[in-house]
């Protein structure tokens, strides 16, 4: 079993009761935790999580914790936000350690910003304790760097999510060569998205890869262009979470691949 570092700077402590922590909990794989998420997650008193957040990491939590499953799916929110945040603030008055578990990183498209105002109005206590975002873990367990000097100088990450049925995103802005785009949330958007991308510069056979539940042992890639994509993911029958890369940088995946097949 791991040996945690001594607890020997302000925010190394063991986690204090009264107080909420929002963890990220990484994009799968449990190795990708951090040592602040391991130390707070094994310590908590009540657990309030997200249906990304894999069962290998669960196990890692105080087994004695009170689980409290806030399962958010497109479309499907089990808690809606303003009661979510309404409920952290009422566990935090019962005097427990709360641990906010997200998938990923709790500030990117996790809706962490909105969760830690709440907190912030009540006068409660918390910590945030930052997480491998999915771009960050899936890119590098595909074997897609996110920027290289010869491809792109840039990485935008945007949500795919379609609100009343499109994708409302900066088009002219994606559509640029030397840039990665990393779209979350894009699956049901996918043949929008690429033909947004076409229409607004980028070429045909423009590069990009979707990633299906990356990091973990179900990690599945399809690669293709901006034209060829949509009909090769349906094809292979993806299902979230997927994470789509747009860019040149999906061409390095055939040199250096190393975790699928292993
Ligand atoms: N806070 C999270 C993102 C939450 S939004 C983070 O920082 O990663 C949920 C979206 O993240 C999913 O729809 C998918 O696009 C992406 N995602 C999260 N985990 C993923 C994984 N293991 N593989 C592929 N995509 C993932």
């Amino acid at each position: 079993m791991l040996t945690l570092p001594p607890p020997d700077l302000p925010n190394r402590g063991a986690p204090v009761p009264g107080a909420v922590y929002l963890v990220g909990a990484g994009p799968g794989d449990p190795e990708l935790l951090t040592l602040r998420a391991l130390r707070i997650i094994a310590a908590a008193d009540v657990l309030v999580y997200d249906q990304l957040v894999s069962a290998e990491i669960l196990a890692l939590v105080n087994p004695a914790a009170e689980r409290i499953y806030a399962g958010k799916q497109r479309g499907n929110h089990a808690v809606p936000q303003d009661d979510l945040n309404q409920l952290l603030v009422n566990l935090a008055r019962t005097n427990r350690r709360i641990v906010r578990l997200k998938g990923g990183d709790p500030y990117t498209f996790g809706r962490g910003g909105e969760e830690v105002e709440t907190l912030r109005e009540n006068g409660i206590p918390f910590e945030v304790v930052p997480g491998v975002t999915a771009a960050a873990g899936v890119a590098a367990y595909a074997g897609i760097p996110l920027t290289h000097r010869n491809y792109a100088q840039a990485c935008v990450f945007v949500t795919g999510h379609l609100k009343d049925g499109s994708m409302n995103l900066d088009w002219p802005g994606l559509a640029r060569r030397r840039q990665t785009v990393i779209i979350y949330m894009g699956l049901s958007g996918l043949s929008y998205l690429c033909a947004q991308l076409i229409a607004h510069g980028l070429p045909a056979d423009w590069p990009a890869a979707i990633v299906q539940q990356g990091t973990t042992p179900k990690q599945r890639t399809v690669t293709g262009t901006l034209e060829t994509l949509p009909g090769l993911a349906e094809a292979a029958g993806l299902k979230a979470p997927t994470l789509i890369i747009v860019g040149e940088v999906v061409r390095l995946r055939d040199k250096l691949t190393w975790f699928e097949g292993r």
